[in-house]
């Protein structure tokens, strides 16, 4: 396991692309192992799963939320979480501002954009989000980019296009509506499958689970 893992931070910062070691399912003792080889940044699909881990494992490590997040679940994680990088609605947008700012803080957050062919339950619309979004309304958040899934194909060449058109999804965002946020520069893409094409296709950051921890039984 921290042969591979060294080997994928190597490619991955000579990429300049940050890594979140997705860590769900999988125990404190596999959380620590990389813990000791030096990763910081993990990833979580469950909030009661996130919580179970934040209350037993070290106050330093960043948690990132990377599924679908329940409104009336937020207020379990607003206290301690990183990073939330499945908004896929306004109303969520909404909540996580106000449960950020009653805990007296930021909390990080990516805007998750449907780009897979499949119909995907999860994400934006991007017309819809650069017509809804008016981000000056959040104080308690901060607008650090987007997330995004390929679809689940062996199709290289699909996944390529829908990286592409995330990139192109960022620059558009930026230009239009996060002009003056200089902190909204992520490109969350690229999971065990399709990092690399990720990366070729400007991914700043990739979640990385099963190439690190070994396969999932369930999700
Ligand atoms: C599980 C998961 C990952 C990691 O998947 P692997 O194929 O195990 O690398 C990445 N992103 C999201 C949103 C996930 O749910």
């Amino acid at each position: 396991m921290s042969k591979n893992f060294i080997a994928i931070k190597e490619e991955l910062d000579s990429a300049g692309a940050s890594l979140i070691a997705v860590s769900k399912t999988k125990p404190n003792e596999a959380i620590m192992e990389l813990y000791q080889a030096g990763q910081r940044a993990f990833g979580e699909n469950r909030v009661q799963e996130l919580v179970q881990k934040y209350e037993s494992l070290p106050k330093d490590i960043s948690w990132h939320l990377i599924g679908h997040l329940q409104k009336n679940k937020v207020k379990y994680i607003a206290g301690f979480v990183d990073t939330i990088q499945s908004i896929d609605s306004i109303e969520l947008l909404k909540i996580v501002n106000k449960k950020a700012q009653e805990n007296d803080r930021n909390i990080n957050v990516l805007l998750q954009i449907k780009i897979a062919q499949e119909d995907s339950k999860y994400g934006f619309e991007m017309a819809k989000l650069v017509n809804q979004l008016d981000p000056k309304l959040y104080k308690n958040v901060k607008f650090c980019g987007v997330m995004g899934m390929a679809t689940f194909t062996d199709d290289q060449a699909q996944v390529r296009s829908e990286f592409e058109r995330l990139n192109k999804y960022h620059s558009r965002l930026k230009e239009e509506l996060f002009d003056s946020y200089p902190g909204f520069r992520t490109i969350s893409m690229g999971m065990s499958g399709d990092y690399k094409i990720a990366i070729e296709e400007g991914s700043t950051m990739v979640r990385i689970g099963s190439l690190l921890f070994g396969t999932r039984n369930n999700n």
